[in-house]
């Protein structure tokens, strides 16, 4: 095995792709994906024979390693934001200009970036918007809106993602919105969020993260016997403008609020 790191289609490959559930996920890849998070061990699948948990353990990041990591991508990220032209990039990230300091609207809040690539915001900065942000800003290629939804796997680069974005974001949402009828319509209000009715779904609503990274929520409420649906598509141009580990973080930590919004406020 390489030292390359891990990711999950590749320890997927290595599994015994029964989806029993014996690891308390409901699928492999959802357990690769898990490991590779440092969520999971390998151990907790009980079929991996002792030289396939000495092969793959070579392959993984220490959880340790991950933050150091991340915070080198943050300095990669400010280092980057210097040489970027403000007034040439804001028309065409859909942000605005004004004493050397881009202006980016998130979810109807503005956050402001300065030279050195820290941001301020009317509201309190959220870890997990600054990278993304970032991130946003500094891609060398952009493309407008298309108004064409696709789902998460359908993004390139999406396939790798699919497991932690369903048992990070999606389902997590589900059951958000299962336990909380009203959630997805504060969401709305909270967020300058727009319901549509273009899509069958008992709530259908489109939300700004960024201003061109939009995304559609379609949820189903639970009926009889049959079990809430929910997914969150994207339009075709969100992985123009951003990479796809960015747009898991974004989705990652917008889970993350509603949370806690969904526990201490409704
Ligand atoms: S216990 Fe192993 S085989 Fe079963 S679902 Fe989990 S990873 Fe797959």
């Amino acid at each position: 095995m390489s030292n390359k790191p891990l990711n999950p289609l590749e320890l997927y490959k290595h599994l015994p792709k029964t989806n029993c559930g014996r690891c308390l996920l409901p699928s492999c890849l959802a357990f690769a994906a898990a490991v590779v998070s440092g969520d999971k061990k390998l151990t907790d699948c009980p079929f991996l024979i002792k030289e396939q948990l000495e092969q793959l353990s070579t392959g993984l990041q220490p959880r340790s390693k991950i933050e150091p990591d991340q915070v080198e991508f943050l300095n990669q990220l400010q280092e980057k934001i210097r040489s970027i032209d403000f007034e040439e990039i804001a028309p065409i990230i859909g942000a605005t200009h004004r004493n050397d300091e881009l202006i980016i609207n998130a979810l109807g809040k503005d956050f402001t970036i300065d030279r050195q690539g820290k941001i301020r915001s009317e509201c309190h900065i959220i870890p997990w918007v600054t990278a993304p942000l970032l991130a946003y800003a500094t891609n060398p290629t952009h493309q407008e809106i298309t108004g064409t939804w696709i789902t998460f796997r359908e993004l390139q680069g999406g396939l790798d993602w699919q497991g932690l974005f369903t048992s990070r974001c999606e389902r997590p949402l589900r059951q958000l919105a299962d336990d909380h009828p009203t959630l997805l319509s504060d969401i709305i209000d909270l967020f300058m969020g727009k319901e549509t009715e273009a899509f069958e779904a008992d709530i259908a609503l489109t939300l700004y993260p960024l201003p061109h990274v939009p995304l559609l929520i379609c949820y189903q409420a639970p009926e009889e016997d049959l079990d809430s649906k929910l997914t969150i598509f994207f339009d075709a141009c969100c992985a123009v403008n951003l990479h796809i580990q960015s747009i898991y973080s974004l989705c990652a930590g917008l889970i993350q609020m509603f949370d806690k919004i969904a526990q201490r406020h409704i």
